[in-house]
């Protein structure tokens, strides 16, 4: 049977009309116009077909939604950016829940707090809170959406300097599994919020998410400055000392990575191996200067452009190497120390990489994400000082399984220098141990108690997944 005929049979063409009266936004099925492009998510590596997608207008919306679900027995998936690795944004024959429309931002500048709606992308939240001259922690690229960045941690350009995005989180609004709405706050519901904190989307719906912000901008010392990819062990030993010493104005990336064919490259190195060093100070411009200048010096660069730029434009700036439909994995952890095993490693696979679309990055970490209490959040490992980053990609399906044994072959090698935890943002679909592995014992089991109390049947199971204690 086709996905169409399933739908059909199994929901009904009167169940489904039924549901679409009763919401403001579209639902959309297989044989319905657009419904190859609703199906899409941003990772092309994943090609499922939904029974039925909702395209909610409002909390409304996804009440019925998730009721609807519940008497249909379907699966569900949620999405908000739809930039999950692992794909989680979509399903093959159940329904998915699509935030996208829901898109208000409102910022309170006195308060110093910005609420979004679920379906809010970051360039979108950053446009509106720098019209105040404010930000909070967000991601590396505009598109991406906030709720599952926040519900998973959340690491940007500020994080140094502002913390983790879900250390900025004040309050939620949560549509639960038994089609509930409740408010998570240091009032109501304090553990929801909580383990709204880095324990994912297991809890329930987040249809709109409260953050404190901050003075930022409108102009920071950012970008790159590139080097030749034969030099990136040395650079590499260069950078992992001039990060011993950093303000927490100043986040930075190393980067491996092939030359996209961008007019800011010189064309000679287009599709070669390259190193960048990728910077972020949100202070003073004039001290910004002098805090990147020593990634600036190593000598010959193959091109720099790090200096001051726009915090909303720096945040976009990684946008063209990260299109929509992109193939991508993602194999990560946190170094435990970047020894000359770990550099030796990194650049001789990023020498032999599959695809030039592949990339490994070097998150340093730190600064005030070290200095909140290890019990605040479920987020957990706040003491490393990078974050890894393997990513296996191409811009089509083309030896896609090749990147990503690439990908899993390196971080195998690597294993040595990380700390064995795991950032479940950048996790593929790798089972339970390793979402055991981001939290630890204890921290599972308390996230497994708030489970048990708000997804006791596992309706939200397509995440990284927090299963129930009876499961
Ligand atoms: C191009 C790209 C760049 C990235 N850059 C960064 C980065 O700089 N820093 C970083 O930390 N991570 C980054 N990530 C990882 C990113 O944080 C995760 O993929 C995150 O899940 C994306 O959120 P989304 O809403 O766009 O995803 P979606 O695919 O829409 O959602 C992923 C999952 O999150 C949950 N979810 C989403 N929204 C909600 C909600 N409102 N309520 C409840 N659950 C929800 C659901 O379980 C859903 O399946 C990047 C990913 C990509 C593809």
């Amino acid at each position: 049977m086709t996905t169409q005929e399933i739908t059909q049979t199994v929901l009904g063409d009167g169940t489904i009309a039924e549901l679409a009266e009763g919401v403001r936004g579209d639902v959309i099925g297989p044989g319905d116009p657009g419904y190859d492009e609703a199906r899409e998510i941003w990772n092309g590596a994943h090609d499922r077909r939904p029974a039925l997608i909702v395209r909610c207008t409002g909390v409304a919306d996804v009440l019925s939604a998730v009721e609807f679900a519940r008497s249909q027995d379907l699966e569900v998936a949620v999405r908000g950016g739809s930039h999950s690795i692992p794909g989680f944004s979509t399903c093959d024959g159940g329904i998915v829940i699509d935030l996208g429309a829901m898109q208000g931002v409102r910022v309170d500048p006195d308060a110093g707090t910005a609420r979004a709606q679920g379906g809010v992308q970051w360039g979108q939240f950053d446009h509106e809170t720098q019209a105040f001259g404010l930000a909070v922690t967000g991601g590396l690229v505009s598109t991406t959406g906030l709720g599952g960045f926040t519900l998973g941690g959340g690491i940007g350009w500020l994080v140094r300097k502002h913390g983790l995005t879900c250390d900025n989180l004040v309050s939620a609004d949560v549509v639960t599994a038994d089609g509930r709405l409740v408010t998570a706050s240091s009032e109501q519901n304090p553990e929801l919020l909580w383990g709204l904190k880095g324990g994912g989307g297991n809890f329930g719906i987040a249809v709109s998410l409260e953050y404190r912000v901050h003075p930022v901008g409108p102009m920071v010392i950012g970008g790159p400055t590139f080097y030749p990819g034969e030099r990136s062990g040395e650079i590499l030993r260069f950078y992992r000392d001039f990060v011993r010493e950093l303000p927490d104005e100043l986040t930075t990336i190393a980067n491996l990575l092939w030359a996209p064919p961008a007019p800011f490259i010189p064309e000679e190195w287009h599709g070669k191996p390259l190193i960048g060093l990728i910077a972020c100070y949100a202070g003073s411009l004039e001290d910004g200067q002098k805090a990147v200048a020593p990634l600036r010096e190593l000598g010959d660069p193959v091109a720099d452009l790090m200096g001051p730029i726009p915090y909303t434009a720096l945040q976009g700036l990684l946008d063209p190497l990260w299109p929509h439909g992109k193939h991508a994995y993602m194999k990560a952890g946190y170094v435990r120390e970047l020894d000359d095993a770990a550099i030796e490693t990194a650049t001789r696979y990023h020498q032999e990489a599959t695809s030039p679309a592949s990339e490994i990055h070097f998150h340093h970490f730190g600064g005030a994400v070290a200095r909140v209490d290890e019990d605040a959040t479920a987020y957990r490992e706040r003491q490393a000082p990078y974050v890894l980053n393997v990513i296996g990609a191409s811009h089509d399906s083309g030896g896609f399984d090749s990147h990503v044994d690439w990908a899993q072959r390196l971080y195998a090698d690597l294993e040595p220098s990380l700390t064995g935890g795991a950032y479940i943002n950048f996790l593929s679909a790798e089972g339970e141990e390793r979402v055991r592995a981001a939290y630890g014992e204890e921290k599972f089991a308390r996230l497994q108690a708030l489970k048990d109390e708000y997804d006791p049947t596992n309706m939200f199971h397509l995440n990284q997944n927090i299963p129930p204690s009876g499961a």
